[in-house]
């Protein structure tokens, strides 16, 4: 989990490579199903061109039919997602029903000033069409205002590894996988 530009989508890669599972990002899923144009890609453009959330209805389908895939079986990593209370209860139940659980929920925190910052230099280069100044307030102001109380859902749960997400990205990927190592039983 993070605030947008917190780094989430790098570090979950070098995270789902490090325990040699899948990294799911719904937001990579949504932009490439808008890149091809798909039914669902047409439904959630402009909502995400606005820097609002996709309805939980629609994330929560996507995500279970993607963690019924094969490959996801010895373990996943979610990027983005669960990002509102109706998701968290939705994840909750779906792991139940597979007798699975969560190891862990990485919190990646850099200074909101910051963010914006690499923001706007990341729209400069992918081009992102979320990536403008008003879109990035909105999406700051939705994760401020809908996600970020589920750290405290899953602090309570003894699941929160907080990690400060300033410095390199070698830095910030180093300090979470001590961090991670450190929970190890
Ligand atoms: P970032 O966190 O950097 O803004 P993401 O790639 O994670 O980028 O998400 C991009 C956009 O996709 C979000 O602003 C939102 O509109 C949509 N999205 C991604 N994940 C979810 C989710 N779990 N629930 C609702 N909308 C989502």
């Amino acid at each position: 989990m993070g605030a947008p530009g917190a780094g989430k989508g790098t570090q979950a890669g070098a995270l789902a490579d490090r325990y040699g599972v899948p990294a799911i990002s719904t937001g990579d899923i949504f932009r490439h199903n808008i890149k091809n144009e798909t039914p669902l890609g047409l439904k959630v453009k402009a909502i995400i061109e606005a820097g609002d959330y996709v309805p939980d209805e629609t994330t929560e389908e996507i995500v279970a039919d993607r963690l019924r895939e094969p490959d996801c079986a010895p373990g996943f990593l979610l990027d983005g997602f669960p990002r509102t209370m109706h998701q968290v209860r939705f994840l909750d139940r779906y792991l139940a029903e597979q007798g699975a659980a969560l190891d862990a929920v990485v919190s990646l925190h850099v200074d909101p000033e910051a963010l914006v910052e690499r923001l706007l230099d990341r729209a400069q280069k992918e081009g992102r069409a979320d990536d403008n100044e008003e879109t990035i307030r909105r999406r700051m102001e939705v994760y401020a205002g809908q996600t970020a109380p589920l750290l405290s859902y899953y602090e309570d749960e003894g699941l929160l590894v907080e990690v400060d997400g300033t410095g390199s990205v070698d830095e910030v990927r180093q300090r979470m996988f001590d961090q991670l190592d450190e929970r190890r039983p």
